[in-house]
């Protein structure tokens, strides 16, 4: 698919392409070095973007505004040339030209602005918006630095800072224009006349917002929505001269540093929010900013009829971070608008809707009342007062003296023992409260927020994630993608849903074999990629066995390096132990100051520095830890998977996305049957998919119990699981940077918590019945292509017409 409206050939292309290289750099494109015609080249096609975007929806188009903290974007050329339509046709010309378009796409900067799924969700879902051709906009914050990049030393994870404007970033548009304030502290003050009264804020530090936007392109490029990012800067100038002339330039630029901070750093998350003043700021900063601009948008088209608002416009809030937008709502519709308290509530519930992603108690947010109070006084108050008609409500839900109420108030109140809990606040001021897989969601009506569902049970409902299988499948896998396209034609970039046609081509034996020397390809690039990055050369006749994600102890990387040092334990001691010769990767970030997490990367580094320097099992099995995992390198490694580790303890990964990303790129999944990994199951069948261990309801009764006992587990089975705790600590490991005396305390003095050990036989098991399969080339890839062929239920197009039908009621 071509659009002939962005450029009607190749050669107008190239025309094109040179007119802006010299308007740029004064220089033709011969004498430019590769970043300067990478930037020329972004400078051009994000022109084509922003012209279309000002006429892209009808008028009075109903509008979505998705507040998230995180937008993890990844690299935006090759995407946006995808969704135009125009990929083939710039590739000829820039080869014409005597370039390439993958040298010029390794220029750019990969924008680390999230932590991991819940940011590229965001994005998926901006990319599958703009595709269903709705008016959806991202609202989040831009981050002068991203998410830390990571360097392996000594084993070990190290951060440095992520400097990813350095170069600039050549989609934003800076929009001084559209700037607003945002005030933080001073006074309330309350003023009375002819008995009416108000209240104004006063004092307080006044912050100027500044949006940034990015362009976002659906496919096919009749649709440009566009990313707001929000900086922080200075109202006033009040540079000290004084200082300054003193040579106390610190203190001279105080003014500026200080509100500059609101936008400098990304949270990790998994770290926990307590006192951090700052991400408190940057939350209400993107909220209050985005919430003014829509009102504004608003104003202009419907006057004064904020009654309803909720008709026209959707704000979505993904996770807690943006709960502010119910309070931050009430206030500038009663303060500045002039709309009556239950009317303002009333709209509020009407227009926002909520996302839930986890059931980890620790990332359930909450905050201190007296931070909160001192820091929004004024937004305080209408929490304060919603509460307090919240309590009085519960009155009418329950039978009165129903012993029950006391439990009911603790766990759905939002001010409770000092503290301001962010989720309540979410549920209580949305129409919608959604789950991201059909465990999660029951999980949550079950447990989490129980109490509420029996309240107020329609509305929840469950919105499964996807993945936007343009960047996923056909940017992140040219060579598959290809092949894809050949068999079914192209409309699956439009419609996932055609993969299904893929399963006509399951007993064709060309297409298998198509489909394995692609793989294959891939399988080389990211050999390449490893050895480059990680210094370890990978056999690519080994099955490549993947796990790449945030290192959090659910996700149970741990369980994953058991099985590997179980492999290289009986190769030891068996000679005629004979495993699938196999490349271990890993990837993946831990929060700075998750100590565990951190252990098990050096224990990962650990164990590829044994196994990867002796011989005896070289030839059969390897591990390799590509640091800095990021979408760029991502997308390298999911393409080139074989087997996707999905082995989170049952009931605790809300969804995984990862797992629907690996699926599409024909890995075969290893995994608990746990958030989307389930669905993922019944789509493909039992054949198709390897599972194992306990499932969440017998996870949930085996630690009900109390009968886990760890070192049961570990006097079960010295031989096997036995010698492998031991091994943390005997000095087996210990050669790069000593041993692993944290994780043994946390299996067996914590008493595994995560039930490691408990899966343990299971997994090693399930793994080895999954690699004696690969040896039937045919079967197994013929298993690999079913699971592309049932993807398209994972495209984040469907979930996007989910929201849209059920939640924002377009
Ligand atoms: C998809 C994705 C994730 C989420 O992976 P899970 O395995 O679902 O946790 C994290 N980071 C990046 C860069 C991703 O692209």
């Amino acid at each position: 698919m071509t659009n002939d409206k962005i450029f009607e050939t190749e050669q107008d292309f190239i025309e094109q392409y040179r007119e802006e290289c010299v308007a740029r750099y004064g220089t033709p494109f011969e004498d430019l070095a590769d970043h300067e015609r990478f930037f020329a080249l972004a400078e051009l096609i994000a022109n084509k973007g922003r012209a279309i975007f000002p006429q892209s929806h009808p008028k009075g188009a109903k509008k979505v505004y998705y507040f998230s903290l995180e937008f993890l974007l990844g690299p935006l050329l090759d995407n946006y040339l995808i969704n135009f339509g125009i990929r083939d046709l710039v590739a000829d010309g820039i080869k014409e030209m005597g370039s390439s378009l993958e040298d010029l796409c390794r220029q750019e900067v990969d924008p680390g602005l999230g932590n991991g799924g819940l940011g590229r969700l965001a994005a998926c879902f901006l990319d599958s918006m703009a595709h269903e051709g709705i008016a959806g906009y991202g609202n989040g914050m831009r981050y002068r630095y991203g998410l830390f990049r990571q360097y392996i030393e000594g084993g070990r994870q190290v951060e440095r800072t992520d400097n990813w404007l350095a170069n600039g970033f050549p989609w934003e548009t800076r929009k001084d224009g559209s700037s607003v304030l945002v005030r933080f502290g001073g006074q309330v003050v309350r003023h009375e006349e002819n008995g009416k009264f108000w209240f104004t804020q006063e004092g307080g530090e006044i912050v100027r917002a500044v949006p940034y936007d990015v362009p976002i392109i659906g496919y096919g490029g009749k649709v440009v929505n566009k990313l707001r990012l929000w900086s922080a800067e200075p109202y006033t100038e009040d540079f000290d001269l004084d200082a300054f002339n003193a040579g106390d330039y610190a203190r001279a630029n105080k003014f500026r540093s200080d509100v500059e901070a609101i936008s400098t750093i990304l949270y990790p998350n998994d770290a926990g929010e307590h006192g951090r003043m700052l991400r408190l700021k940057q939350e209400y900063l993107f909220v209050s900013a985005g919430l003014q601009t829509i009102l504004r948008t608003y104003e202009r088209e419907f006057g004064s009829d904020w009654e309803h608002l909720g008709d026209h416009v959707c704000i979505h809030t993904n996770d807690t971070h943006p709960a502010m937008c119910g309070p931050e709502l009430m206030r500038i519709l009663v303060d500045e608008k002039g709309v009556d308290f239950e009317l303002a509530y009333k709209v509020c519930k009407e227009a926002i809707s909520f996302t839930n992603h986890t059931v980890m108690p620790e990332a359930l947010e909450k905050w201190p009342i007296n931070t909160f109070r001192n820091l929004l006084p004024r937004l305080y108050m209408f929490i304060d007062e919603v509460d307090r008609r919240y309590r009085d409500s519960l009155a009418n839900h329950l039978a009165p003296n129903d012993g029950n109420w006391t439990n009911v108030l603790q766990n759905t109140a939002i001010l409770w023992d000092g503290q301001v809990r962010m989720a309540n606040l979410s549920i209580i001021f949305s129409h919608s409260v959604n789950g991201v897989s059909a465990l999660h969601t029951q999980i949550l009506k079950d447990s989490v927020f129980h109490e509420f569902y029996e309240m107020i049970p329609h509305r929840f409902n469950n919105k499964t994630n996807g993945v936007t299988h343009r960047r996923f499948l056909c940017e992140a896998n040219p060579s598959y993608s290809k092949l894809i396209t050949e068999a079914i034609g192209d409309v699956w970039l439009d419609d996932a849903n055609e993969l299904e046609k893929l399963t006509a081509f399951e007993d064709d034996a060309s297409f298998l074999e198509g489909m394995e020397a692609a793989k294959k390809a891939d399988k080389e690039r990211l050999a390449a990629y490893i050895k480059e990055t990680a210094g370890v050369e990978l056999d690519t006749n080994t099955v490549f066995d993947v796990q790449v994600k945030r290192f959090h102890a659910y996700k149970r990387q741990l369980l994953n390096v058991f099985k590997v040092l179980d492999i290289y334990n009986r190769m030891l001691k068996d000679p005629s132990y004979s495993p699938r010769p196999t490349s271990f990767i890993f990837s993946g970030k831990a929060a700075q100051s998750y100590t565990f997490a951190k252990e098990v990367i050096r224990l990962i580094n650990s164990v590829a520095d044994v196994i990867n320097n002796d011989e005896r099992v070289n030839d059969k099995i390897k591990v390799a830890f590509v640091p800095n995992f990021a979408v760029s390198n991502a997308q390298l490694i999911y393409s080139a998977a074989e087997i996707s580790e999905q082995i989170s303890v049952a009931g605790a990964e809300a969804s995984g996305t990862s797992n629907m990303k690996l699926m599409m790129n024909a890995a075969i999944t290893l995994g608990t049957l746990d958030g989307a990994n389930i669905e993922i199951s019944e789509l493909v069948g039992p054949e198709n998919i390897k599972i194992f261990g306990l499932h969440a309801d017998e996870v949930e009764a085996l630690r009900a119990s109390g009968r886990y006992y760890a070192w049961d587990m570990y006097n079960s089975d010295r031989d096997r699981l036995g010698r492998i705790v031991d091994m943390l600590t005997d000095g087996t490991l210990a050669r790069l940077s000593g041993n692993f005396e944290s994780i043994h305390d946390y299996l067996m003095v914590d008493n595994d918590p995560d039930l490691v050990l408990r899966d343990f036989h299971a997994y090693a098991q399930a793994w080895e019945e999954l690699t004696g399969f690969y040896g039937d080339r045919a079967a197994w890839n013929k298993a690999a292509l079913h699971n592309t062929a049932k993807a398209g239920y994972f495209s984040s197009d469907r979930t996007i017409r989910e929201y849209m039908a059920d939640i924002w009621h377009i």
